[in-house]
C-alpha cells in the first residue's frame, strides 16, 4: 500500500513521505487491512525491524487527530527513552509526548497533559494504583514486546495492566506488538484482536551454522544459500573472533552473544587486537576520545578494561555496566564507531541495535537449578533477528557456532527450522497474585471474593487455562486474601460487626473504579471487602504486601524488645523483604558472613537458629547483600565493593536504588503506623541513594555533588550550603574542579563572575595491556 492512499490525514501522510517512507511493507499493509486505522484491536506478530513501531505510530496518530490520547507500554526503561525520543518528532504535527520514569509511588497528573505517554508496565500499574485520572481518557494503548506475557517477572503485571485498562475504558483500542510466537492467535483472541502474522523482513537474513572454517547459511523461506570460507585469525585462531574479523574487514559490524558477563568481556578482549588492525587513524583517534569518556567518569577496574577495549573498536555490554557506560556503548555502535559488541542475551530483548553479522557464540547457558541448558528458540530468533541493518546492509547473517560436526544438524533443527515456544501465563502463583489482589480491591475493581474472581477471569491466565483456571484462581485468591486480612491490609465485613465496616476510620474506599458495591449479605463469597489505610498505602507504594508485613512485624518486634537499631539492623531488614534482590553465597563467603553475623547479632532483628540450614543459608544471603549496602553507605569506593562482591557498577546501583526505594516505603508505612523508627528509614533512604554517611547529607543533596566530592568538601571544612563563601571559590574549585564548583555556587545563588579559574582536563594515563 502506498502511504499516499492510506485513510489518514494529509499532514500525517506528508510527515512520513517527507521522511522517505513511501509505501508500506507487506505485513504493514496486512495490519492496515485488518482494521488498524479503524480502531480495531490488532496483534502484530512479525520479525524485528519489519516496521512494528510504524504501525503503532499510525494508529496513535489516527486517534490523536480525533482528539484521543495514547499510552505506549514498554518492558524496559531504556526502551522507553528510545521510543520517547522517536515520538518527540511528532511535535512537528502538534502532538506532545511524555515519558514516565519517576518512582513507582506517585500519581502523575501532569504527565496527562501529553498526547502520547511512554511508560513501563510497572509504572502504568502504579499510575492506576495511584488513581491517575487521565488513564481513563486513553483511547489507544500500545503494548510493545507483548510476548513477555510469558516472563515470570514481568508477565503477570503486564496481564493485569491490560485487564485494568480494558475495565477503565472498554472501548480502548489495543495494539499489541510481538516477536513471532507459536500461539499468537490465542493471545490475540484473548484481547479480542485481529491477528497479523508474517515472517517477511526488509533485509535478507541468512541463518546458518559455522563449523571448521566454513559458514553455511540459508534464507529460510526462499532456500537461497550462501557459503563463506572464514580465514582463521588472531592469537588463538578462534572461530568467534575470526567470524567477527571477517565481517568487519568487509565493512560490516558485529554483535556477539555469549552466555555470561565474564565471557562477554573475555570475547571483547580477545577480538580487540584483531579488530584494531582494521581501523583507520581517524577512527582510532575518535575511539580514544570515547575511552576517556569512560575513564573520566569511573575509575573501577571494569571501566578501565572497557576503555581499553573501546580504543580497539570493540566493547562488551551487560547489566553490570553503569547506565552511562551502556548508553555510550550503544550510541557509539549505532554511529558505527564501535565495530563489535559482545554481550549477554539481555541485549537481544532490548534495544534497536542491528548489525550485519550476529554471532551466537554460546547456545548453552548455565542455570543454577537445571545445569547447562540450551537457550530457548524464542531467544535465538530474537538474536538472529538483529542481523542486517535495514537500508544499510545488503543482507544480514546470523551464525551459530558448532564445535562438533554432529552439532550442525542439531542446531539447524533445534533453532533455524524450529518454531518459537508458545507464550504461557505466569499469573497463577501466589507470589504474583498477592499484590494484584490487594490493588484490585484498593482501586475498587472488586469489592467481594466473587467480584475478585470475575476480575481475574479477564486475565490471559484464565483465558489460556479455561474452566480449570477458575478453581485454581479461587484457591490462590483465597490464600492471598487470608494473608491480607491476617496482616490487617484488608477487612472482610461478615455482617457481624466484629471487624470494621466502611464507616470505620481505618478503612479506605476508592472512588476510582466502580464495581457494584454489595451492602450486606449472608453469602461468604459476597461479603464486602475493603482495604485498610495501611493496605491502601501498600498498594500505592507498589510494595509487595509480604514485604510490608516483614517490615511492620519486625519493627514491632524491635519496639517491644526495646532494641537499639543500627545501620545493619535496617539494611538487613530491607534485605529480608521480597522486593529486594539478593546476592548469592559463594563458597568463600560462609566464614566472613557468619563472623559478621556473630559480631552484629545484637542488632539483627530477626536471626534464624544456626542449625536450621536452609533458613540460615537464606539469612546469610540477606546479610551478605546488607553488607554490600553497608559498604556503599560507608563510602567505600565502588572499585573496592566491585572486587569484594564480584559485582559491577550497574549492580551496585541496582541494589542501592531498590534498597533506597524500600527504605522510603518503610518510612511511609512506619509514619502511618506511628512508629518512632520512621525517621531512621527516611535518613537511610537518602544515604542509600547517594552512598554516603549521614554527615554528608546536606552536601550530597546539592545537585552535581556526589559522595566523593562531598567527602572532599566536608574534610576541608565545608559541611553545609551555608559554609560556602564567595571568597572560598578558588579553594573549592581546587577541590572539586572549576566546572562543578561554578555549578555549585550557581546552585546556592552566589555570583562567581569575578573569579576566573581555567579548566584543565585530567587525562588518565594510557592503560596497560590486560595482563
Ligand atoms: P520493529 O519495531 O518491527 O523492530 P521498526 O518499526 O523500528 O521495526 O522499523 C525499523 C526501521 O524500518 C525503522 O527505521 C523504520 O523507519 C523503517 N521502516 C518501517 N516501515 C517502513 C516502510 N514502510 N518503508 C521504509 N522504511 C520503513
Amino acid at each position: 500500500l502506498p502511504v499516499d492512499n492510506l485513510p489518514i490525514s494529509e499532514r500525517v501522510k506528508n510527515f512520513y513521505m517527507d521522511s522517505g517512507i513511501q509505501k508500506l511493507y507487506p505485513p504493514q499493509s496486512k495490519a492496515v487491512l485488518a482494521g488498524l486505522l479503524e480502531g480495531k484491536n490488532v496483534l502484530i506478530s512479525i520479525p524485528t525491524a519489519s516496521g512494528k513501531t510504524l504501525l503503532a505510530e499510525l494508529a496513535m496518530l489516527q486517534s490523536l487527530e480525533q482528539g484521543g490520547k495514547c499510552l505506549y507500554v514498554v518492558p524496559l526503561r531504556a526502551l522507553a527513552s528510545e521510543k520517547f525520543r522517536r515520538f518527540s518528532e511528532f511535535r512537528e504535527l502538534g502532538f506532545r509526548s511524555g515519558i514516565s520514569t519517576g518512582d513507582l509511588d506517585e500519581r502523575d497528573e501532569n504527565l496527562g497533559t501529553n498526547d502520547i505517554i511512554v511508560a513501563t508496565s510497572e509504572k502504568v500499574d502504579s499510575l492506576i494504583r495511584n488513581e491517575t485520572h487521565w488513564l481513563s481518557q486513553i483511547s489507544v494503548v500500545v503494548l510493545d514486546e507483548v510476548h513477555l506475557l510469558d516472563s515470570k517477572d514481568r508477565g503477570p503485571t503486564l496481564e493485569i495492566v491490560i485487564t485494568k485498562l480494558r475495565r477503565l475504558n472498554p472501548k480502548i483500542q489495543i495494539i499489541a506488538l510481538s516477536a513471532t510466537i507459536q500461539n499468537s492467535k490465542e493471545v490475540a483472541d484473548w484481547m479480542k484482536a485481529e491477528c497479523v502474522v508474517s515472517d517477511w523482513r526488509p533485509t535478507k537474513l541468512y541463518e546458518g551454522v559455522y563449523y571448521d572454517g566454513v559458514f553455511e547459511g540459508e534464507v529460510i523461506h526462499t532456500r537461497e544459500k550462501v557459503t563463506r570460507e572464514i580465514e582463521l585469525v588472531g592469537k588463538g585462531k578462534e572461530a568467534g573472533v575470526s567470524l567477527a574479523a571477517d565481517a568487519i574487514r568487509n565493512g560490516g559490524q558485529c554483535l556477539v552473544f555469549t552466555n555470561s558477563r565474564k565471557n562477554a568481556a573475555g570475547f571483547a578482549k580477545k577480538a580487540g587486537p584483531v579488530i584494531q588492525s582494521y581501523l583507520t587513524v581517524e577512527e582510532q583517534a575518535e575511539l580514544m576520545d570515547l575511552s576517556y569518556e569512560i575513564t573520566d567518569r569511573s575509575d573501577t577496574d571494569a571501566a578501565k578494561v572497557l576503555a581499553i577495549c573501546i580504543r580497539m573498536g570493540v566493547a562488551f555490554h551487560h547489566a553490570g555496566l553503569s547506565s552511562d557506560q551502556r548508553e555510550l556503548v550503544e550510541k557509539s555502535f549505532l554511529a558505527g564507531k564501535i565495530k563489535l559488541i559482545s554481550s549477554t542475551p539481555t541485549l537481544a530483548a532490548g534495544l534497536n541495535l542491528p548489525a550485519r553479522r550476529v554471532i551466537i557464540a554460546a547456545w548453552r547457558r548455565y542455570d543454577s537449578n537445571e545445569g547447562m541448558q540450551m537457550i530457548p528458540v524464542m531467544e535465538y530468533k530474537q538474536m538472529a533477528g538483529r542481523a542486517g541493518r535495514p537500508h544499510l546492509d545488503p543482507y544480514g547473517e546470523s551464525v551459530l557456532i558448532a564445535t562438533k560436526e554432529e552439532d550442525i544438524d542439531k542446531l539447524k533443527e533445534m533453532y533455524i527450522e524450529a518454531e518459537p515456544e508458545a507464550v504461557e501465563s505466569k499469573l497463577g502463583a501466589e507470589n504474583a497474585l498477592r499484590t494484584h489482589v490487594l490493588s484490585t480491591i484498593s482501586n475498587g475493581f472488586a469489592y467481594t471474593r466473587n467480584q475478585l474472581l470475575d476480575f481475574f477471569k479477564g486475565t490471559f491466565f484464565a483465558y489460556q487455562r479455561g474452566l480449570l483456571s477458575t478453581i485454581a484462581l479461587k484457591t490462590v485468591i483465597d490464600t492471598c486474601l487470608d494473608f491480607l486480612i491476617e496482616s490487617e491490609m484488608c477487612v472482610e465485613d461478615k455482617g457481624d460487626n466484629s471487624k470494621g465496616t466502611e464507616s470505620d476510620d481505618s478503612v479506605e474506599t476508592s472512588p476510582f473504579v466502580t464495581a457494584d458495591k454489595i451492602n450486606s449479605t449472608k453469602e461468604k463469597d459476597d461479603y464486602p471487602l475493603y482495604t485498610t489505610k495501611i493496605g491502601s498505602l501498600v498498594s500505592k507504594l507498589y510494595l509487595d504486601p509480604l514485604s510490608a508485613s516483614v517490615i511492620l512485624d519486625n519493627i514491632e518486634k524491635a519496639e517491644n524488645e526495646k532494641m537499639k537499631l543500627t545501620d545493619i539492623s535496617l539494611l538487613h531488614l530491607i534485605c529480608m523483604t521480597t522486593d529486594m534482590k539478593l546476592l548469592y553465597m559463594k563458597s568463600g563467603d560462609y566464614l566472613p558472613v557468619t563472623e559478621f553475623a556473630a559480631e552484629n547479632c545484637d542488632h539483627i532483628i530477626s536471626m534464624p537458629p544456626v542449625k536450621n540450614s536452609a533458613e540460615f543459608e537464606w539469612f546469610l544471603g540477606e546479610l551478605k547483600t546488607a553488607i554490600l549496602l553497608y559498604r556503599w553507605i560507608s563510602e567505600v569506593p565502588e572499585n573496592e565493593i566491585s572486587k569484594e562482591f564480584d559485582v559491577g557498577e550497574g549492580d551496585i546501583r541496582q541494589f542501592s536504588e531498590t534498597a533506597s526505594w524500600i527504605a522510603n516505603a518503610g518510612a511511609r508505612l512506619l509514619k502511618m503506623s506511628g512508629s518512632p523508627y520512621a525517621g531512621l528509614f527516611s535518613d537511610m533512604e537518602i544515604r542509600l541513594q547517594y552512598g554516603a554517611s549521614i554527615q554528608l547529607l546536606p552536601l550530597v543533596k546539592i545537585r552535581g555533588i556526589g559522595r566523593v566530592r562531598a567527602r572532599k568538601l566536608y574534610s576541608a571544612g565545608f559541611k553545609s550550603k551555608e559554609a560556602f563563601k564567595p571568597a572560598d571559590f578558588t579553594t573549592v574549585a581546587g577541590l572539586i574542579g572549576p566546572k562543578i564548583a561554578k555549578q555549585l555556587y550557581d546552585e546556592i545563588g552566589i555570583d562567581t563572575s569575578g573569579y576566573v579559574v581555567k579548566e584543565t582536563r585530567k587525562r588518565t594515563p594510557r592503560g596497560d595491556d590486560f595482563d
